[in-house]
């Protein structure tokens, strides 16, 4: 789960984490007034779940609480598009009005997990700001890591080697330490997948300060962190993906292309991507009904890919385990008599239960694209979505 800039500032300040002053604002007046109490001089910023801002419009340093109110008059109710977002954009509906800072050089400062090494990772770069995806890119030597051991936790000499390595005064070795081991504090504490803060700056008067600031929380862990679930704001994520939640799908992701997928199991859903690709298509998501006997699971997950103006044709391949084909074939066979189902269906069953699966769908009359591999199931969903393109 994401949350807003301004919302991962409020729990960095609780944690020790120096940030600017500022405040949210939904209204251009409040705007105006936040920046009449800031002194004038504000950064106006557009809260969205998405980076690249910067270049993308979401960001306007101001001189005065007039132009304040402008900035954010000009921001609320649009849509902001950037690297990061569908082309659609996501709604801007507040911004943070928060007191400019004259920078004199800004860091890079992130922690997130490393799966590889199974641990946590603390990344910091003197070069940080706007470009660290390019960095990172061309010049990943610049950029510091450090793993952590959960049981040992952020040790002081390794909160001061990284300062050490961010080539900061040495009045600011302390705090970029305390500052560091802070981060880590909340990441843990929080369950975060993702502490990001880009740019951390060094201040013409010395500081260091928070400028920006992203979480990310791990969503198994939601259940223990009530307070983090009450931060969430829906009307940022994608609205299929919502329903799909709301639905109880766990694991649905929407694609940019136009085979929709009912597949069960995690594993075989990734396959699914993988195959649709080698046929030369391409999946327009990643949907694993899981492993629920229940024939409504699949009207669901039919209701969600019907919803999808970009789906030109369903592709349904289950593997019977635990799991049994006739329930899901009766799920496709629910499904097509209480909705439209426009696009091509291509149905794979395999395992437990596959031969009364395959009656019930044979007997329901619809008209229905079989396959009985899983390479043959790909290549004909592929042909069909081109088909009906
Ligand atoms: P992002 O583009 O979405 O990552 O948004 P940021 O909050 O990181 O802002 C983008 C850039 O705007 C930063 O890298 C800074 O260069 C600049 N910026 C943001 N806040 C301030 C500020 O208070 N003062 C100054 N001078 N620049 C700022
Ligand atoms: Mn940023």
């Amino acid at each position: 789960m994401k949350v807003h800039e301004y919302q991962a500032k409020e729990l960095l300040a609780e944690y020790g984490v120096p940030v600017p002053r500022g405040r949210v604002a939904t209204t251009a007046a409040e705007a105006r007034l936040i920046a009449a109490g800031l002194g004038g001089k504000v950064v106006v910023k557009a809260q969205v779940h998405a980076g690249g801002r910067g270049k993308a419009g979401g960001i306007k340093i101001v001189s005065s609480p007039d132009e304040a109110e402008r900035a954010a008059k000009a921001m609320l109710g649009t849509r902001l598009v950037t690297h990061q977002t569908s082309p659609q954009g996501v709604p801007v509906n507040s911004v943070l009005v928060s007191e400019a800072v004259e920078i004199e050089k800004e860091l890079y400062l992130g922690i997130v997990i490393d799966g590889v090494a199974g641990l946590p990772v603390i990344m910091a770069s003197e070069a940080g700001g706007m470009d660290i995806e390019e960095v990172a890119k061309t010049s990943p030597d610049k950029i510091l890591k450090a793993h952590v051991a959960p049981g040992v936790g952020v040790r002081p000499y390794l909160a001061r080697s990284l300062a050490f390595g961010l080539n900061l005064d040495k009045a600011l070795i302390r705090p970029a330490a305390d500052l560091i081991s802070n981060l880590y504090r909340l990441f843990m504490a929080k369950d975060c997948s993702l502490a990001e803060i880009n740019p951390l700056v060094v201040t013409a008067d010395g500081r260091l300060l928070a400028v920006d600031a992203k979480l990310n929380f791990d969503d198994n862990a939601s259940y223990c962190q009530p307070d983090v679930a009450g931060l969430r704001d829906a009307e940022q994520e994608d609205p299929l993906e919502v329903e799909a939640k709301d639905k109880g799908i766990e694991n649905y992701v929407k694609l940019d292309g136009s085979v929709g997928c009912i597949v069960n199991g995690a594993g075989l859903a990734m396959a699914v991507l993988d195959l649709l690709k080698q046929e030369g298509g391409n999946a327009a998501n990643f949907l694993d009904i899981g492993t629920l006997n229940d024939p409504e699971r699949v009207v669901e997950a039919f209701e969600i890919l019907t919803a999808d103006p970009d789906v030109k044709a369903v592709l349904v391949n289950i593997f019977g385990g635990m799991a049994r084909t006739d329930i899901i074939a009766r799920g496709i066979v629910d499904a097509s008599k209480q909705m439209e189902i426009k696009v091509p269906v291509v149905v794979r069953l395999a395992g437990t239960n596959v031969e009364e699966g395959d009656r019930i769908l044979r007997d329901s009359g619809l008209s229905l694209i079989r396959a009985y591999s899983f390479r043959e199931a790909a290549h004909k969903a592929v042909e069909a979505a081109g088909k009906s393109n």
